[in-house]
């Protein structure tokens, strides 16, 4: 029975905001290469249509640690941490780099589990938006949330009030490679409970 851990990057203070900028007001704004993506209504954007036009080169990374949490919902990757899901998750996760900072990556596996209405996994708040369907937010209900059998790695697509909030989830065996990895992986942390498969 496959069993599985989920991981959040560990208390990220990089302020990192992938999809957006300040304007010279000071407020946050849409980067314009994303611009034509944004809901009118609810001010959210297909994520996944973003990352296929790539992140902008001004995006720098300032930390070492090997998972990054960006504060607009994707994970960054080290190279090294990239290297070791290559050889265990080949082809599971996809890539994006960051111009800047060629030795990070966005990365988000290729396996997405959207939440599913009426399942007690998931805490659904709001309506969804008249213009493009999007929730407000999706956080954890008080259900343990169903992951098929046999998966080494996805992600749920939840949702947070500023758009699309991954949470990775990785098999208790590729959880175990990445926490014996040596010299140890940084920024990761595996939540404590394990998910029995569904
Ligand atoms: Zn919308």
């Amino acid at each position: 029975m496959t069993e599985y851990i989920l991981i959040y990057p560990h208390d990220s203070r990089a302020e990192l905001f992938l999809f957006s900028r300040d304007d010279p007001e000071g407020r946050r704004i849409v980067r314009p290469r994303y611009a034509d993506l944004v809901c009118a209504r609810c001010g959210k954007f297909d994520e996944m249509k973003a990352l296929l036009r790539g992140i902008d080169a001004d995006i720098v990374i300032t930390t070492t640690r090997d998972m990054i949490g960006a504060i607009d919902g994707q994970y960054l990757v080290s190279r090294r941490l990239r290297d070791i899901l290559d050889k265990h998750a080949a082809s599971l996760v996809q890539y994006v780099d960051i111009p800047a900072s060629p030795t990070y990556c966005v990365a988000l596996p290729a396996y997405l589990i959207y939440p599913k209405e009426g399942d007690s996994a998931y805490r659904i708040i709001g309506q969804p938006c008249r213009v493009c369907g999007r929730r407000m937010e999706v956080i954890w209900g008080s259900g343990v949330p169903k992951i098929p059998s046999g998966v080494t790695i996805g992600a749920f697509a939840n949702e947070s009030r500023i758009g699309m909030a991954v949470v990775w989830f990785v098999s208790r065996e590729l959880a175990d490679v990445l926490r014996l990895t040596e010299p140890k992986l940084s920024g990761l942390f595996f939540d404590p409970k394990r998910i029995p498969a569904a």
